[in-house]
């Protein structure tokens, strides 16, 4: 398939791009690594005049550690996130979410900001920026806004960002000690897209009690969502195979399961219900504590 013709830039500062988006408006449309616009393009369910390459920005891709903040810029590859040594140590549950996506070749086009501007229901990303309590920053005419995991996701392919403006950096705490986080999901077998995953990320203190817990799950509902009835149950007890069995099934309350050709409704909400016990059993695991 073949898309409409457009026309392509290449801005080298982000200004620029800023300023090539806010002339062409609706019609311009940024491309990242392309893995969900171009099959969009290709389908001509999208049509931009414009196609505005975020690829030669400097420093658009760069990770790093800020105070007690983890810095990823939204054009860090899938790849460059699995393989980040940083990472891998201050905040192991994204190298541990970017393998779980597609295959080597997306990885290695993937970009995490493409991933969440994008807002597919089923994508991996957001379920594990949300359980961390991540923030997006996004740039545009009227300056830089910080906005929060939970108010960046709006809907099925919506999200919290303006037409105008860039999805510049994503910003999670730093793992301290007695820190834990798993993210476990059941993929599509052609795609890789979670049916449903779960990703945790938790905190106890040295009686192994839990002093912060974020649950983000991903696949089961129109957008990814936090189960914040889960995490209250468990946040300030100790995290026993008793109560993560009693609390694990609260994830699917008052959500409406997708229902498609990959899992029928009551399926997912299953999924969510065994995904969430596992995923909080072994996050709690690897904060060096005992657990179930
Ligand atoms: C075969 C296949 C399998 C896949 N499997 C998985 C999977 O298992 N799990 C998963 O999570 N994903 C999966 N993906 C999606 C992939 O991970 C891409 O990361 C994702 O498609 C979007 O990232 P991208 O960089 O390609 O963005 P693009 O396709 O370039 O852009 C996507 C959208 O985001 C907008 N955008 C891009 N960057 C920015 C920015 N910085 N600021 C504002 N808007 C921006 C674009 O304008 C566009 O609307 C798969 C894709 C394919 C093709």
């Amino acid at each position: 398939m073949i898309p409409a013709a457009f026309d392509y830039i290449s801005p080298r500062t982000l200004d620029e791009a800023m300023h090539a988006l806010a002339a062409h408006g609706e019609e311009a449309k940024l491309l990242a690594g392309g893995h969900s616009l171009l099959p969009l393009l290709k389908l001509r369910l999208a049509n931009p005049k414009l196609l505005i390459d975020l690829g030669r920005i400097p420093g658009l891709s760069a990770i790093s550690q800020q105070k007690n903040q983890i810095v990823v810029g939204a054009l860090a590859t899938h790849t460059q996130i699995e393989s980040s040594e940083l990472l891998k140590k201050r905040c192991p549950l994204l190298p541990e979410t970017a393998r779980e996506i597609g295959d080597v070749q997306v990885r290695n086009r993937g970009t995490i900001g493409g991933n969440l501007a994008h807002a597919d229901p089923s994508a991996d990303w957001p379920a594990a920026i949300l359980a961390l309590g991540g923030e997006m920053r996004v740039r545009g005419p009227r300056g830089e806004r910080r906005l929060a995991a939970e108010e960046f996701f709006i809907g099925p392919l919506t999200t919290a960002i303006e037409p105008d403006e860039i999805l510049t950096e994503i910003r999670v705490p730093a793992f301290m000690r007695r820190c834990g986080s798993a993210y476990l999901k059941m993929a599509q077998q052609a795609s890789g897209f979670a049916i449903v995953g779960v990703a945790v990320a938790l905190r106890v203190d040295a009686t192994g009690r839990c002093e912060e817990i974020g649950i983000g799950v991903t696949g089961l509902g129109d957008k990814p969502f936090r189960a914040r009835a889960v995490e209250t149950r468990l946040r300030g007890n100790k995290l026993t195979p008793k109560l993560i069995a009693a609390s694990a099934p609260q994830v699917a309350e008052g959500i409406d399961p997708l229902e498609d050709l990959h899992a029928a409704a009551p399926f997912r909400a299953h999924l969510a219900r065994v995904y969430a016990a596992r995923a909080i059993r072994a996050a709690a695991r690897r904060t060096g504590g005992k657990s179930g």
